[in-house]
């Protein structure tokens, strides 16, 4: 006997949680012993051998957030994820010194950390926190005890989809932090994400690293972290451009954020697709084009890649010769390959001979459960344009 209720399956869709998968899905459910949104359950196969462990959701079709695998039920109590957040803790320790300096980075990223529903991230002594769902919810007090304990003192929470994230405590206008030595700050309270775009860190490292001598163009800026590195890295001139007001206001403060960059700074508040589309020839050495997801669902995917051909086309077309396009999606429906497609044949409507030089993706602080493909959502390319 455990002490959970049960959610049992139907006969036949037992396989994706065998192999670890940790969404069980409303079709695959035949009944429950609850309906309480958030409960710890146990979920079973049709003779009610347990299979795992995971939280309730009576109304989302991603029924049950397994978080434990096999037929021995943990305890879960404080100490059960006080463990689960030391161990993701100490796999930043161990990985982070190794890589790219900072003080800002993701501490827990759900389901690659075993922690499903709940997305952590770390701004110097601060961080932000998001528990969407009634079960990780209820662990609001146990993350903001473990994160005390490491002397992380404020923090900003969003506890649904639908709310606006709040500071727990003493509120702050702004987190401010370091990627590389270059200063940043952003607001998690009405910024995009947790405040900071975490993921991209090691690609603007690598952009950085290119920048030298160049005039660089940063598409779908937000808060300038692209051009900022580029100015880092010696570039002479770099424009970051963005729809967004605010965004192209924090690119500016965080401009003034490191007076000793020496190239020139533009920012512009546009369009990137009408923006490329009136780049001249030659306009750039180097373009970036880091946009929101095109395609939130599966079905948004032929659209969403015509979306990503097109800027690349555009970008590709204005480069100058041996100029470098550095292109992403983080539409997690749009996959590795799909997308190295979508820019192959941009290259090839752009008439011009490309190599790839590089496959980019998420940092290993935004790790991916081998059993949940769809944690690995990031992917760029860097492709040169010879002529
Ligand atoms: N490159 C950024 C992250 C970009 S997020 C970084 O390194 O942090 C995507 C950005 O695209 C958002 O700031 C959003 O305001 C902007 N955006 C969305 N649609 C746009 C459009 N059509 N033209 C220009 N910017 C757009």
């Amino acid at each position: 006997m455990h002490p959970y209720p049960s959610v049992f399956l139907k006969s036949g869709k037992e396989r994706a949680v065998l192999r670890h998968h940790p969404w069980v899905f409303s079709g695959a459910v035949s009944r429950t012993e609850t309906e309480s949104d958030g409960a710890i359950v146990c979920v079973c196969n049709p003779s009610g051998e347990v299979l795992g462990t995971g939280w309730y959701n009576p109304h989302s079709p991603l029924r049950v957030r397994l978080f434990h695998f096999g037929t021995e039920v943990p305890r879960v109590d404080a100490a059960y994820w006080q463990a689960k957040l030391e161990a993701a803790w100490q796999l930043r320790e161990t990985i982070l010194p190794l890589h790219t300096p900072t003080n800002a980075y993701r501490l827990v990223h759900a389901e690659g950390d075993g922690l499903p529903g709940i997305i952590l991230d770390r701004y110097a002594q601060a961080a932000s926190l998001q528990l969407r769902s009634a079960g990780p919810r209820a662990l609001l007090g146990i993350v903001v005890d473990f994160l005390r304990s490491k002397g992380i003192t404020r923090i900003a929470v969003q506890e649904a989809e639908d709310t606006p994230p709040a500071w727990l405590d003493e509120a702050l206008d702004e987190v401010v932090f370091e990627e590389n030595d270059v200063h940043f700050a952003a607001n998690p309270l009405d910024g995009q994400k947790t405040g900071w775009f975490l993921d991209q860190r090691e690609n603007r490292a690598l952009l950085r690293r290119y920048a030298s001598g160049k005039s660089v163009i940063d598409c779908f800026s937000y808060g300038g972290g692209f051009g900022l590195h580029a100015l880092a890295g010696g570039a002479t001139e770099v424009t970051s451009v963005d729809i967004s007001e605010r965004a192209v206001a924090l690119c500016q403060a965080n401009h003034q954020r490191n007076p000793k960059l020496s190239g020139k700074y533009t920012t512009r508040q546009a369009d990137c697709f009408q923006y490329l589309r009136e780049l001249p020839a030659h306009a750039a050495d180097i373009i970036v084009l880091d946009p929101p997801a095109f395609a939130k669902s599966e079905r948004a995917v032929d659209r969403a890649a015509r979306g990503y051909k097109d800027i690349a086309w555009l970008a590709l077309k204005a480069l100058r010769p041996g100029g470098l396009l550095f292109t992403f999606s983080c539409s997690q429906h749009v996959d590795n390959y799909l997308f190295r497609q979508i820019a192959f044949s941009a290259a090839v409507d752009a008439g011009r001979p490309v190599q790839l030089l590089h496959q980019l993706h998420q940092p290993p602080d935004h790790p991916v459960s081998i059993y949940h493909p769809e944690g690995e959502y990031l992917k760029g390319l860097v492709l040169r344009a010879e002529d």
